[in-house]
């Protein structure tokens, strides 16, 4: 049940039954001020520069001054966390101010770290700077880089301090506070579904899945059983999309619990994310997990699978048929073998498909982890690889090792015949070298969020010197063109970098 926007009981903490949402009113920054605005999703909003330069605007993307007519909320989710109930989460730090529309097209606009809500449990609804550069620059290079992401309108300083416990040193300390402006048709997530189904109110959670499909799925029709299965293969379908995308940009989310797996198939929710800098299946920048590893790179694809049968469990009592889900599920492992090989093809400019593409592509995996072997240089230096001559192929690649000590003569020797495969293999094709390098030009960006260079824009940023951003920002809207004036962040993590991963509270 709604309370008026005004009640005093509005922000205390609570399970919040039989509603999706709660009306919240954002917390009054003390000295807000703008640090960097997305020109790109302004545009989208059909908002201008100047606009953006109004005192208005600054005063509504940090929550000063609620929009009139409208009624900011939080939206109540629940979730599995690390492959456990956990019962009620909810927005605790991101209120709902309005939806936009612009272009034939709905966007809500979200504030995150504008304080308290209902869905606030222990902590304090708010966000620091370090964490807000993050997903403010991450959520824009993802969409550049072609991925299905949230997206950030603005980043922002409130002016507060707010206290956090440095994961360093284990002493709190009072960091700079900030609030993210982000965007994205819904911030639906497998989680808003899941409580009620757990609460067996399934009233609000057929309601819930109606709205969905009306307002974002309504090529699927009027609702019925047949309706609510063909919303769920959707569902898988994007799932799988959205990460076969990570799998191609190195991209590891870190915490994919189903109240983070936007049920639009979008990135949501850049907290302790990472970029891989070797190769490796097992890493994951998520230093909760590193005992588990659950979140790790190549269990992505198995993780987005175990969130959809969660998904699934949370709809059969609107379905009540166990068949047409499984199958779903069942679809969504071949699928990914298909897509996933199809994306390593291209990785590797093949355009025909061979039985023997996947054998390739397994070596090749192993041998990028026999030692540390940057992803992202590995791949983009690989489109200059001349298929008449593959003695010449390790040294076109060789800036992607992180050192050379640790080759022995063993391995270059398996590298030595790995392009000798893949220079037979590039005969089958009728792309010619030039033809063949813009190709994968398209799919393997030079330039990624490392996690360094995030780390340098929030030290720049924690000293009110905001050039870095500025400077990645523009870097990354265009990650797969060559930027010679910025060579300098085509280069591996410097050993300072190493094991330093930022935090997402
Ligand atoms: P996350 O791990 O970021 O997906 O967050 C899990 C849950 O904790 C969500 O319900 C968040 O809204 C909530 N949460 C995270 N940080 C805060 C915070 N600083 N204040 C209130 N709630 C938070
Ligand atoms: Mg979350
Ligand atoms: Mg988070």
């Amino acid at each position: 049940k709604a309370l008026p926007a005004d009640s005093i009981l509005e922000n205390y903490r609570r399970q919040v039954e039989r509603a999706c949402f709660s009306f919240v009113t954002p917390k009054i920054p003390s000295h807000p001020s703008l640090i960097h605005v997305s020109p790109e999703m302004l545009h989208n909003l059909g908002l201008t520069k100047e606009d953006s330069e109004t005192k208005a605007f600054l005063n509504i993307v940090t929550g000063a001054k609620v929009l009139p007519n409208t009624k900011p909320y939080a939206m109540c989710y629940a979730g599995h966390q690390f492959g456990n109930w956990a019962g009620q989460l909810g927005d605790g730090r991101a209120i709902n101010l309005a939806e936009i529309e612009h272009d034939n097209k709905h966007w809500a606009l979200q504030l995150k770290g504008a304080g308290e809500t209902p869905y606030s449990r222990s902590a304090d609804g708010l966000a620091v700077l370090r964490s807000s550069v993050r997903e403010y620059l991450c959520s824009e290079a993802m969409y550049h880089l072609g991925v299905p992401t949230t997206r950030a309108l603005s980043l922002a300083l409130s002016g507060d301090q707010v206290l956090r416990d440095v994961m360093y040193n284990g002493n709190a300390a009072y960091e700079k506070g900030a609030i993210v402006a982000r965007v994205a048709p819904s911030f639906l997530r497998f989680g808003s579904y899941e409580i009620f189904a757990a609460r067996q109110d399934h009233k609000t959670l057929k309601t819930l899945v109606n709205f969905t499909i009306k307002n974002h799925f309504p090529h699927l029709g009027t609702p019925s059983k047949a309706t609510y299965i063909a919303f769920f293969a959707e569902v898988a379908q994007r799932t799988l999309e959205m990460i076969v995308h990570w799998q191609r940009v190195g991209f590891v989310h870190g915490v994919m619990n189903t109240d983070n797996m936007s049920v639009l198939g979008l990135t949501i929710d850049f907290g302790p994310y990472g970029w891989l800098e070797g190769f490796d299946l097992g890493w994951t920048p998520n230093t909760t997990d590193r005992e588990h590893r659950r979140y790790r790179y190549g269990n992505q694809p198995n993780i987005g699978l175990w969130n959809l049968y969660q998904l699934a469990n949370a709809l059969y009592p609107l379905i009540e048929a166990t068949e047409p889900l499984e199958a779903i599920l069942e679809q969504y492992k071949t699928d990914f073998d298909i897509e996933s090989l199809k994306m390593m093809r291209s990785k590797l400019g093949l355009q025909i498909e061979s039985p023997s593409d996947k054998l390739l592509l397994q070596d090749l995996e192993d041998l990028l982890q026999l030692t540390e072997t940057d992803m992202t240089i590995f791949f983009r230096n690989l489109s200059r690889f001349k298929s008449e001559k593959p003695s010449e192929g390790f040294a076109v690649i060789e800036k992607a090792f992180y050192t050379l000590d640790d080759l022995s003569d063993s391995i270059i020797e398996q590298w030595n015949n790995w392009f000798q495969r893949y220079a037979k293999r590039l005969q089958d094709e009728s792309f010619s070298d030039e033809e063949r390098k813009a190709a994968m030009n398209a799919v393997n960006p030079k330039y990624v969020l490392r996690n360094y260079m995030a780390q340098l824009a929030i030290d720049d940023a924690t000293k009110g010197d905001y050039g870095v951003i500025e400077e990645l920002f523009n870097l990354l809207k265009k990650p797969y063109d060559e930027q010679p004036e910025l060579e300098k962040w085509f280069a591996k993590r410097p050993e300072w970098a190493r094991n330093k991963v930022g935090c997402s509270m």
